[in-house]
């Protein structure tokens, strides 16, 4: 699992160009599922056949990035953000292009640390003109963190768990499923960083009677919280109550808590104040969707050192899986 964990943390797939990502999922998904499918938008839709109502579970596989807006004669590049970059916490962190061009984020001489915004980052790519970087990039291109996945004690740390470990949560789950009495969709979406767009176009082309966004969600347990999130890293799946984005439809709150007493999984209800999910807009598809969210409590979000327990994972794909293979009618 950790293998694949790795592998998925660090395919290529920032907001709006997820097709290196898509490619890795698509091939584990392959053998789970009945059929699978891109639209339009990149998203990459998996379908496990069933004769009940249609579930629809959504990952986002997009990441936050940093796309080049300026290319200096000195060779070094400006920067904007690809969803929420927090200048103060990329400083000094390692980067990727999809070429392989490798590059560090270094904040601009002067700048004040705890005031810094994007505009005060460049990335240098070691490379000493303007000639010679457009050689390896060009404007438009996106940088990703490029920081290692690793085990510390009982956490994983890494860049992009944020969602990549939802993506590995859905798959597991997938390999769990025997036959299945809903109709179910598991949707890798994209574009959610930068406002939840990949999955408001594959919620409305598959016009489910029940959602379920698969994210991290953040955590409650660091020195110094203010208690403005419920979860805690370790204790169990986070079932959904409320995030910036949607209100969860109570029927699937209270059944994702039922489900997870009934299968001894653990679990613990989440509100964050700050944040959103596929969830904001699957819920408001069409003539209404009834929408919760399983998330993974993580510490660092969008840094490039994220961390989740694995046994909130677990929690997860048990959750799914418990979902998935509970017979649903079509009205909630
Ligand atoms: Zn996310």
């Amino acid at each position: 699992m950790i293998q694949t964990l790795t592998t998925l943390c660090t395919a290529f797939g920032p907001s709006g160009a997820e097709g290196a990502v898509a490619q890795v999922i698509e091939q584990l998904a392959h053998p789970y599922v009945d059929e699978i499918a891109r639209d339009t938008l990149g998203n990459l839709i998996c379908h496990k056949k069933g004769p009940g109502p249609r579930l629809m579970f959504s990952a986002h596989m997009d990441s936050i990035g940093l796309v080049v807006t300026h290319i200096d004669e000195k060779g070094f590049l400006r920067v904007g953000a690809i969803g929420g970059v927090h200048a103060d916490a990329v400083v000094n962190t390692p980067v990727r292009f999809q070429n392989g061009t490798c590059g560090v984020i270094a904040a601009q001489v002067g700048s004040t640390p705890g005031k810094r915004t994007v505009a005060d980052l460049y990335l240098d790519i070691g490379v000493s003109s303007q000639e010679e970087a457009q050689q390896l990039v060009q404007i438009g291109d996106v940088a990703v963190y490029n920081t290692p996945v690793v085990s510390v004690q009982n956490m994983m740390s890494g860049p992009y768990m944020d969602n990549r470990i939802s993506c590995l949560v859905l798959l597991k789950a997938m390999e769990k499923l025997q036959d299945c009495p809903n109709d179910v969709y598991f949707v890798f979406s994209t574009q959610e960083e930068v406002g939840l767009r990949g999955a408001k176009t594959a919620a409305w082309s598959i016009d489910p009677h029940y959602g379920v966004a698969v994210d991290v969600t953040s955590e409650d347990g660091q020195p110094g919280a203010k208690h403005t999130a419920s979860s805690l890293a370790g204790k169990g799946a986070a079932v959904k109550v409320m995030d910036r984005s949607v209100i969860c439809h109570p029927y699937m709150v209270n059944l994702l808590m039922d489900l997870a007493q009934e299968h001894h999984i653990a679990a613990q209800r989440d509100v964050i104040q700050a944040g959103g999910t596929d969830a904001g807009v699957i819920h408001q598809t069409r003539g209404g969707v009834c929408t919760g969210g399983i998330s993974i409590p993580c510490r660092n979000v969008h840094t490039p050192c994220e961390m989740v327990s694995m046994q909130d994972v677990q929690a997860c794909i048990d959750l799914v899986a418990a979902l998935a293979q509970t017979t649903l009618q079509k009205e909630c």
